[in-house]
């Protein structure tokens, strides 16, 4: 079981707690100590990146390889300037130019990457449990840059970094998660952990858009927006995964934006004091009013960006402390 430390480019100082794992695979099955234990290591790392020199030599001869099956802007570069400003060798493969192009499966990638003994590998994968597959067979550790529709663990850490950062705790929150949950790997991580560490979640979205076996994530649920993100704190909007989609699931866009699109007047039934999120990429007028994304008063969207970084610093830095020990 691994110590981990507090990030400092000169002292590391050790700090008197351990993160037993050696992947991140998801959020379900990490207690709130490990999930607060992670969020803590953040806090350090976001100071060091609004610094000049935003790099430490904590992974000095490690090797990180992003291995992403799907499209990503925001994950894949932030997974990959995290791995840079901790001083390790950090590498893209290109998906669309390998071998996985001729045929190779998932596996003999996998495989094949391990050849080379990476320390860590950033997978993102269009289906769920691939990544956790893959995990099974290489050494190193594994971090899930999101599977299918089932975890998207960063992405909840760093969500959850930024509502603690501005709203100062999670514990007590009332956060309207709200949008086509039923392709949301996002929305899955962050009710897994948004309960785990004491918020009150709601679900809203339409009944087309939600998991059929919802109730088993002890949610409330709403069909209609306004209902849903009243006397909320935090409003999620997730975007319509069309890519995800086969058939219809909502009768028009024009329409869903009317109904489920937030809006600076839906937004009055929230607190007066709620904020806005959106894991990006954005469908501008379609899941949300332009102008309220931009609004820096009431969106978080640019500081869920920034904490992305932080987040993966401190997952790496957890990470690959454990892979010197005897992490499962
Ligand atoms: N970027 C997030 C994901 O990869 C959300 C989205 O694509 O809508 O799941």
């Amino acid at each position: 079981m691994a110590i981990l430390r507090k990030a400092s480019a000169t002292s590391p100082e050790p700090a008197a707690c351990a993160f037993p794992h050696k992947h991140l695979l998801g959020i379900e099955g990490l207690s709130s100590q490990e999930i607060q234990l992670l969020l803590d290591l953040a806090d350090s790392y976001v100071e060091q990146n609004r610094a000049e020199n935003k790099k430490t030599d904590l992974l000095r001869g490690r090797t990180l390889i992003n291995l992403f099956f799907e499209n990503s802007t925001r994950t894949r570069t932030s997974f990959e300037l995290a791995g840079k400003r901790l001083g390790s060798d950090t590498i893209n493969m290109a998906v669309s130019t390998s071998s996985i192009k001729k045929g190779e499966t998932l596996i003999d990638t996998a495989m094949t990457l391990n050849a080379m003994h990476p320390d860590i590998l950033c997978v993102r994968h269009p289906h769920s449990g691939a990544v956790q597959l893959l995990a099974e067979k290489v050494n190193c550790s594994v971090v899930n840059g999101g599977d299918g529709t089932h975890e998207h663990p960063t992405q909840a850490l760093l969500d959850a970094q930024t509502i603690r950062r501005r709203k100062g705790k999670i514990n007590g929150l009332t956060v309207a998660i709200s949008g086509d949950v039923l392709h949301s790997r996002v929305a899955r991580s962050n009710m897994h952990l948004l309960s785990t560490m004491g918020a009150r979640v709601r679900l809203v979205a339409p009944p087309t858009l939600l998991p059929k076996d919802v109730e088993r994530y002890g949610v409330e649920i709403y069909h209609n927006l306004e209902d849903g993100i009243k006397n909320c704190d935090i409003v999620m909007m997730l975007r319509l995964q069309t890519e995800r989609m086969q058939g219809m699931y909502v009768p028009s866009v024009r329409e869903y934006f009317r109904f489920f699109g937030l809006t600076q007047e839906k937004l009055n039934a929230a607190n007066p004091n709620a904020l806005v999120m959106h894991p990006g990429p954005m469908n501008r007028g379609v899941e949300i009013d332009s102008e309220l994304a931009n609004d820096i008063d009431r969106s978080l969207i640019r500081e869920q960006v920034e904490m992305g970084v932080a987040v993966r610093m401190a997952v790496f830095d957890a990470l690959t402390l454990n892979n010197l020990s005897d992490a499962k």
